[in-house]
């Protein structure tokens, strides 16, 4: 492991400015790749229902619906004009009436003849104002009736534009799907070899010297398939995300497996080799690392740094401690100089460098 190994000050926030340049580097990628994704439907054409639809009935339906809407129309306008002129002449009849009756209760107190000219006048007048209501009422009859008629026949034509469209749903519906299912491939096409080439530089790159780009398309790939895949996916494509999430998680877990048996198998050979050699393979900064951990640089168990008798591991025998060959000083015997007296540990094997 390349990565955040080594001690020193300096070397550390490299590593951490690396770390920003991948997640940097796959930011930007990633907005490339979702300018990329997010044009990728202009490479259909957009379809139309009315296509699918057979034109000549479409185009009859529709005009005979307008008709009638129409028609319908004029006759809303003359019903309405109707419906107020009734009710006027309903007015006046009533005002007739009225006044006829009033006429009659004063003249029967005084006169009694039944056959006066004033009676017929007004007898006849009232029965004229009856007739213009009754024909206007008549009228508007007609038009209710009518208007009942052109309701119907505008329900009749907008059933058989309904069907016509209905008929053409079917081809419409096919080819949506057939246009769905062209998009997602094409977008799978691109962001699953994506997927597998950050796979691939997973496990062949990801510790190489230029494992920040490594890592920043890791991230790139990863997102671009799961995240930004999901607005464009079809109702089956959750079942295409999540079947290939599932395999590579499986695909990782069993990379991580295999890699946790290979340490263990590598520090058990590691622990049957002679204690000097297992010594002098060592990291000086690995070392290092593992003391201020208070674990064994070699085996990683925990070990007891503060106990001035115990020099070598208890569980792998390998020797931690020793004393200056010049000042006597106890210490580890994974620094290269002695910490009282400046010894330099040169008769020691030397330490292999870090390595970045
Ligand atoms: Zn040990
Ligand atoms: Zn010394």
């Amino acid at each position: 492991m390349a990565v955040s190994k080594g001690l020193r000050l300096s070397e550390r926030w490299f590593q951490r400015g690396l770390w920003l340049i991948a997640i940097i580097f796959a930011g930007f990628l990633i907005g490339l790749g979702r300018l990329v994704v997010g044009d990728l439907p202009k490479v259909e054409k957009p379809i139309s229902a009315e296509s699918f639809m057979d034109p000549v009935p479409l185009h009859d339906a529709r005009l005979r619906l307008g008709n009638d809407e129409d028609a319908l129309k004029q006759n809303d306008d003359a019903l309405n004009t109707a419906e107020l002129n009734t009710q006027h002449a309903a007015e006046a009849t009533q005002t007739e009436q009225g006044s006829f009756d009033n006429w009659v209760a004063t003249r029967s107190a005084t006169e009694q003849s039944s056959q006066n000219p004033e009676l017929v006048r007004r007898t006849k007048r009232l029965d004229e104002v009856k007739a213009a209501e009754r024909s206007l009422q008549q009228k508007q009859d007609a038009l209710e009736s009518a208007h009942l008629q052109l309701q119907q026949a505008r329900d009749a034509d907008q059933a058989a534009e309904q069907r016509v469209e209905a008929a053409g749903q079917v081809g419409y519906e096919r080819e949506v799907r057939r246009n769905e299912l062209h998009v997602f491939l094409l977008r799978l096409a691109i962001t699953l070899p994506l997927l597998l080439l950050a796979g691939l530089l997973f496990v062949k790159a990801r510790k190489s010297s230029q494992w920040p780009f490594v890592w920043g398309f890791i991230f790139f790939a990863l997102f671009t398939f799961f995240v930004e895949l999901v607005p464009y996916l079809p109702s089956y494509g959750g079942y295409v995300r999540y079947i290939v999430g599932i395999v590579l998680t499986l695909a990782v877990g069993n990379y991580a497996i295999r890699a946790l048996r290979r340490y263990l198998e590598k520090q058990k050979a590691e622990e049957l080799k002679p204690e000097q050699e297992r010594r002098k393979d060592l990291s000086y900064d690995m070392a290092q690392l593992r003391l201020s951990k208070r674990a064994c640089p070699g085996c990683e168990r925990p070990l007891d740094l503060a106990d001035p008798t115990s020099n070598v591991c208890v569980h792998c025998g390998l020797l931690v401690f020793d004393t200056c060959q010049q000042c006597g000083t106890r210490q580890t015997v994974f620094t290269h100089f002695c910490r009282m007296c400046g010894l330099a540990k040169a008769a020691r094997p030397q330490a292999s460098q870090t390595t970045l």
